[in-house]
């Protein structure tokens, strides 16, 4: 391989100095006067009983915007809000741009109307052989078994069904999709998600666990949460004890390096220790985490927990959601920023999921120059570039 020329010298070059890099406890934060005891605020039973669900309870802590306040009295008729006490004290009481209030906090722009949203965008409802289970790729299958979260997320792809208070509602039947699972031998993946499975009691994940690893062919057992994140108190010694007998995997859901707190690091050693194979998937959110800096933090962070980065996703076309959207090219730009200028287990895919059904199309900077049957012509992340001889050029010239 041969150098041949600089094509370009990116500036892609980050202060060591990250922001928000340090794990931190936020506790407890705003519930300071009201002196909960220790064994309370890390009960995940009373984190969710103590839920910001209401406008009031918001402006006992927060200066809302206008935006907000009738945002906040319109969510009832879309996607509710709900805000653990852990999440919530991450929330910066004056900074109206705060990245983790855009997350949670309901805004009057998701009532705009954009044609190109869709209350549907990965085209889920019409791949669903029965109700609640996605059988959208040949061998895998997305299985719903629940539609409530711990908090929710402004931009959740299922907010169609997620938090019941939508107009259409998710129809579990979860013995209809175990009896589709055991009569299709072709998939061998399955990916729990909802709303939140790890939201559900620990009995009641268990049995779901148990059918599953029953039926044979089921090779490959996924659950994607959002929970380590909302309400790492629900990481308990007996849920990884349970989850690692089931040998799972777990899809991990943050888009922010404050998001990383202590609590959470320790929830997610407590998950590694028990040899559960970690993954993150983050959204591209404007005003969120469309920064180098701040995407670099994060995947540095989320390594420094044992988390693999795995998916960046361009924010799909959720109702609403235009306010959060950003362009392709900024997720282009991080990436870019990332190759090559930081560990490579850290870059994560950067995925589009096809508008109304396509599946997941990864997207990448343009690493190739030009490629014919000869050679392909590359640049690395300093723009420099390279000649890779094809395997036949080489015998030409050897004979
Ligand atoms: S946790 Fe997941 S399913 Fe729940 S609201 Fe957020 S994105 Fe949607």
């Amino acid at each position: 391989m041969s150098i041949l020329r600089p094509i370009a010298s990116p500036e892609m070059t980050l202060p060591a100095d990250l922001p928000e890099k340090a794990f931190r406890s936020h506790a407890p934060g705003y519930w300071k006067e009201a002196n909960v005891s220790a064994s309370d605020w890390n009960s995940a039973a009373w984190q969710l009983r103590n839920r910001i669900t209401s406008l009031a309870q918001l402006e006992q802590h927060l200066v809302l915007s206008q935006e907000e306040r009738a945002g906040v009295l319109l969510s009832g008729n879309k996607l509710a809000m709900a805000i653990t006490p852990h999440y919530f004290n991450l929330i910066d009481p004056v900074d109206p741009d705060c990245p983790i209030r855009r997350q949670v906090i309901p805004r009057i722009e998701e009532t705009l109307d954009d044609p190109a949203e869709m209350a549907d965008p990965c085209g889920e409802d019409s791949h669903m052989p029965v109700p609640g289970l996605v059988h959208r790729y040949p061998d895998r299958v997305l299985f719903l078994v629940t539609d409530r979260c711990a908090s929710y997320c402004r931009y959740c792809t299922r907010s169609r069904v997620v938090s019941g208070v939508g107009e259409q509602h998710l129809h579990m039947e979860h013995e209809a999709a175990f009896r589709y699972l055991e009569k299709h031998p072709e998939v061998r993946d399955v990916l729990l998600s909802g709303g939140d499975p790890l939201l559900l009691s620990d009995a009641k994940l268990e049995s779901l666990l148990q059918r599953l690893r029953s039926i044979e062919h089921i090779e490959f057992v996924r659950i994607g949460s959002r929970i380590p994140i909302f309400l790492p108190q629900r990481i308990t010694p007996e849920l990884v004890t349970m989850l690692r007998k089931y040998r799972v995997w777990l899809s991990i859901h943050t888009n922010h390096p404050r998001e990383l707190t202590t609590e959470v690091r320790e929830g997610l050693d407590r998950l590694s220790d028990h040899g559960i194979p970690l993954g993150n998937q983050s959204v591209l959110l404007r005003g969120v985490n469309d920064d180098p800096e701040v995407m670099k933090s994060l995947v540095h962070k989320l390594l420094m927990c044992r988390v693999r980065p795995y998916y960046l996703y361009q924010c799909d076309l959720i109702k609403g959601s235009s306010h959060l959207r950003t362009s392709v090219g900024t997720g282009l730009e991080i990436i870019e920023s990332l190759r090559g200028h930081t560990t490579g287990y850290a870059v994560p895919q950067f995925v589009i999921d096809a508008p109304g059904g396509g599946g997941k199309v990864p997207l990448n900077p343009d690493y190739i120059l030009q490629r014919d049957e000869r050679r392909t012509l590359v640049r690395n992340y300093e723009g420099e570039a390279f000649e890779y001889p094809e395997p036949k050029a080489i015998m030409a010239t050897t004979w």
